[in-house]
């Protein structure tokens, strides 16, 4: 190891959403970073401006055939996820059986790429599949409770020496300025703000955009549980996929708990749920699995944000200087951003917070260079 990840470096994180907890604790495991999170909204809040408690969240991913890096980052993370269902109870992740219904066949229809990574992938022969369905594959999965799941990543920073801060930051250089551990400034800060990178000072970010999903939550009878814990769902109308128009799905959670969808409407923020919609997700999925669904209580229904961006999600790094009124001394600092998840933080999280804390470590060395050559400037 070089001297310069010998150091300890001081890291302020913005937002506490899956994104800023799964890498503080990315951070925290690799021992020597010291991290402080800033967010206005912390585990345990409900928010409309905080869009991760309101996730089913299962896995399954939408990468593109091609699209070799967010493969990697949905992989890492399923192998780390089906770890946790094997062994964490704490984590709220557990296994059940995928199912992804076409109501029409789509036209040179290709097997998805997680084919090789996930158990028992095959195509559902027709007599199993409900009515109204004319194509179908399904494979074990995992879905995650999220409020639980946040908890349990809280849980893991606090126990490993992370700290959480209830602040709003109207800035990157609001952020640098918070004193770190013992009032020492930050060395690196990391931007995972979801979508709040639109507004905050410093990456005013207009490819972000909100993407609404509406759910219902529900409970069904006791006796129906042991089987509707272990199916989940993807059904979609004709022409459409994961990201477009009315989708419908089915995502449980291991507290009992099962997430009914949803919707995506892109740039709408309302916070008010239709009870229009609420019934049109209970009908088509009642119409998809009577036998479990017929029975369903409602709980509540609520709506999110997904923190969509064109060009996908925002994953950099690199050192700058963010007050250029510092004269001869300023903070040289690494500036992170992990954000722009749309509907898959949750699958991509771990993979997401490795490649950041990635980013991260391949510019200390330029970082301690730069720090070096200011003082070198300033003595002369
Ligand atoms: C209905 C629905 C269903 C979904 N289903 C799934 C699914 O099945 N699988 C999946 O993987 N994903 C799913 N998602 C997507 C997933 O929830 C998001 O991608 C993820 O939660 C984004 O997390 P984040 O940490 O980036 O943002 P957020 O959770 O929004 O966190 C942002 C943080 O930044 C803080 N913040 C922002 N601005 C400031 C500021 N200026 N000062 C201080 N703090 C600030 C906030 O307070 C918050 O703590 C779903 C989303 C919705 C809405």
């Amino acid at each position: 190891m070089s001297t310069s990840l010998k150091k300890t470096f001081n890291v302020n994180i913005l937002g506490a959403g899956v994104s800023g907890l799964s890498t503080a604790l990315a951070l925290l495991e690799k021992g020597n970073f010291s991290v402080k999170i800033i967010a206005t909204h912390l585990p345990t809040d409900l928010d409309i401006d905080y869009t991760s408690p309101w996730a089913g969240a299962h896995w399954r991913s939408y990468a593109d055939i091609a699209d070799v890096a967010q493969q990697e980052m949905d992989t890492v993370t399923f192998k780390r996820l089906t770890y946790l269902a094997d062994n964490e109870p704490r984590a709220g992740v557990m296994y059940l059986t995928g199912h992804d219904y076409w109501e029409v066949k789509p036209k040179n229809f290709e097997d998805p790429w997680f084919k090789r990574l996930l158990k028992n992938y095959r195509h559902i022969p027709k007599e199993e599949l409900p009515p109204g369905i004319e194509f179908g594959i399904t494979y074990t999965t995992v879905s995650v409770n999220a409020p639980k799941y946040m908890l349990y990543l809280q849980e893991l920073i606090l126990e490993k020496g992370g700290i959480l801060e209830r602040d709003t930051v109207p800035s990157l250089k609001a952020l640098a300025q918070i004193p770190h551990r013992n009032g020492v400034k930050a060395d690196i800060i990391v931007n995972c703000s979801g979508l709040g990178s639109r507004n905050l000072q410093g990456v005013h970010d207009h490819q972000m955009f909100p993407t609404r999903g509406q759910i219902v939550i529900v409970k069904v009878p006791d006796e129906v549980w042991p089987k509707a814990k272990q199916f989940t769902m993807e059904r979609y109308t004709e022409g459409s996929a994961m990201g477009t128009g009315t989708i419908t799905y089915v995502i449980p959670r291991d507290n009992g708990e099962i997430v009914l969808g949803g919707t995506m409407e892109h740039w709408n923020y309302q916070e008010s749920v239709s009870e229009e919609t609420t019934k049109a997700i209970m009908k088509r999925v009642l119409a998809s699995r009577p036998d479990l669904f017929s029975k369903a209580t409602i709980l509540r229904s609520c709506a999110g944000l997904r923190p969509n961006r064109r060009g996908g999600v925002r994953m950099t790094a690199a050192v700058e200087q963010l007050d250029w009124n510092e004269g001869w001394n300023p903070q040289l600092l690494i500036v992170a951003h992990n954000y722009g998840h749309a509907g898959f933080g949750y699958q991509a999280s771990i993979g997401c917070a490795n490649k950041t804390v990635e980013n991260i470590e391949q510019c200390i060395g330029e970082l301690v260079e730069a720090r070096q050559q200011a003082r070198t400037m300033a003595k002369l």
